[in-house]
């Protein structure tokens, strides 16, 4: 096992894309395999040393820079185990890029549907986020493809479950299963609760807190035979929400919308962006060879009904060119990140979904708010869902304090809407307030009450999820 104490080698990890700053930590444990994880980590619970996870990094939330204690980094579980055919799934390590991963299953004729934006997270970092992305609105949140869990949990115990498990560890320790309700939309705000709670689903989205994943299998799908993909632009934002609405009836891959704001950013990086647009959908669609004709016939309608012009639309039938269209849309949120190392300011952004019923309302919101307030911002992201993410640029402290105020006002009307505070970021450590809004204090105690079940000593992922003051309050119940 590898331990790094060189404070200026190791800086890096003290840092993810979320630009919070003032991590810092002991050292930085690199384990080989999965008992020298467990003899570390029994002996963490014993000193009660905190321990944060480390995986690719690439979290908008803080959640894997550390606040004291020590990193333990998954990058040396980066193997890829077995990939099925016949069980049409596939074994990997956490630490294994998600990238690495969807491409070695192609390689098969297999397709691994999640799909999110950033290409160099881990799978145990997406698995331990509930990650998702464009195509989860057809193939769901990685929560769906998620078979098996290996892991170890915070008092060293190596530890497998797989779906449908209802017993966790015979009778020690009992976890007490939560009652507060989660929305009926895209979610990733805290512990899973549903109704007869798989208690699988616990360990997807809990943000380094209750495990350390080393191992997962992991759903595949068959490849599609070919994607179609097209950029729609629209001179009439309200045009492009109404596209939205219908093309979430048919049985695209994914259906994603870009704002005057957004556009402006890809413009830099495309003259042929239409200069009027106000507003933009990109959409992918699987074709399987026979269909071809009737289904784009019948999109080239629907773009027509909803005001775009033909002339106006991309199309791209390749794969190469679809990945063309990809890269274009990636070019967002890195142009955001541009945007903030230049400032040196934070970016502050929301995450929220709402029900559909109630998602033009939300819509004229954000337009309402965010025009007014002056603060540069876009808004873009994965309107099949329901769910956009809403980025204010500050230049200054002054915009930053009321960047910090409008999130709060737009949270606390996404969760008036029956909305989630967060539909696939998670929660971190920039977020922990949004989510009482969202389950009241009772229902954060709750998921305290489950962390305190599996990590008496609270030494993993400490200061993610919950604020110290809930910890307390589990710890006195
Ligand atoms: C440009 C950009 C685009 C993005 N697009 C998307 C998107 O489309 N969809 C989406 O969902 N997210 C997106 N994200 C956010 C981010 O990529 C995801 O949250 C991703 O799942 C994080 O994975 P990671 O390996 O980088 O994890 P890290 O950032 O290293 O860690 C994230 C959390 O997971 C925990 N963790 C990591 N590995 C393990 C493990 N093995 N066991 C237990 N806990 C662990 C950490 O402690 C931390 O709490 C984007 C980020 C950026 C910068």
């Amino acid at each position: 096992m590898l331990i790094k104490r060189d404070q200026n080698s190791i800086k890096g990890y003290f840092e993810d894309s979320s630009n919070l700053k003032g991590g810092h930590a002991d050292s930085i444990v690199i384990p080989e395999n999965i008992e020298e994880l467990s003899e570390f980590v029994k002996k963490a619970n014993r000193d009660k040393l905190p321990i944060t996870v480390s995986g690719g990094g690439t979290s908008t939330t803080g959640s894997r820079i550390p606040f004291g204690g020590v990193v333990v980094s998954l990058e040396k579980f980066n193997k890829i185990i077995d990939i099925s055919t016949d069980r049409m799934s596939a074994v990997a390590q956490s630490g294994v890029l998600v990238e690495d991963f969807k491409n070695a299953c192609s390689e098969k004729g297999l397709f691994y549907a999640s799909h999110p934006t950033e290409r160099s997270a881990f799978l145990g970092g997406t698995i331990s986020t509930n990650a998702s992305g464009a195509r989860s609105f057809k193939y769901g949140p990685t929560r769906k493809q998620v078979k098996r869990l290996k892991m170890v949990l915070p008092t060293g115990l190596i530890f497998e479950i797989e779906r449908g498990q209802t017993i966790l560890i015979g009778k020690d320790p009992v976890i007490p299963l939560p009652t507060y309700k989660i929305p009926d939309v895209k979610n990733s705000a805290g512990y899973f609760a549903g109704e007869g709670t798989d208690y699988i689903d616990l360990f997807i989205g809990q943000e380094g807190t209750l495990s350390i994943i080393t191992e997962a299998e992991l759903s595949l799908s068959g490849m599609p035979y070919k994607i179609f993909s097209s950029f729609v632009f629209f001179k009439d934002m309200r045009d492009a929400w109404s596209f939205a609405a219908e093309a979430r009836r048919s049985s695209a891959l994914s259906i994603e919308y870009f704002d005057v704001n957004a556009l402006r950013l890809l413009k830099a990086k495309n003259d042929n962006v239409p200069p009027d647009a106000k507003g933009a959908i990109f959409f992918e669609q699987e074709l399987t060879g026979r269909d071809e004709e009737p289904i784009i016939d019948g999109w080239l309608k629907t773009i027509a009904r909803h005001n775009a012009s033909l002339d106006d639309t991309w199309a791209a039938m390749t794969a190469d060119e679809t990945e063309k269209f990809n890269q274009f849309r990636y070019a967002i949120p890195e142009a955001l990140n541009d945007i903030v190392r230049r400032t040196g300011m934070r970016r502050l952004s929301t995450d929220i979904a709402v029900p559909e019923k109630n998602l033009t309302e939300l819509m004229n919101f954000y337009v309402d708010t965010l025009t007014a307030c002056g603060i540069d911002h876009a808004v873009f992201g994965h309107i099949g869902e329901c769910h956009l993410h809403v980025n204010l640029l500050p230049k200054n402290e002054m915009e930053h304090r009321r960047s910090k105020d409008i999130c709060m006002t737009l949270i606390k009307k996404g969760v008036s809407l029956g909305g989630t505070v967060s539909a696939e970021h998670g929660i971190g450590k920039t977020r922990r307030e949004y989510l009482e809004v969202m389950y009241g204090r009772q229902g954060v105690v709750e998921m305290a009450r489950i962390k305190k079940a599996l990590d008496p000593n609270w030494i993993l992922g400490l200061d993610n999820i919950f604020p110290k003051e809930i910890l307390s309050m589990a710890d006195s119940a």
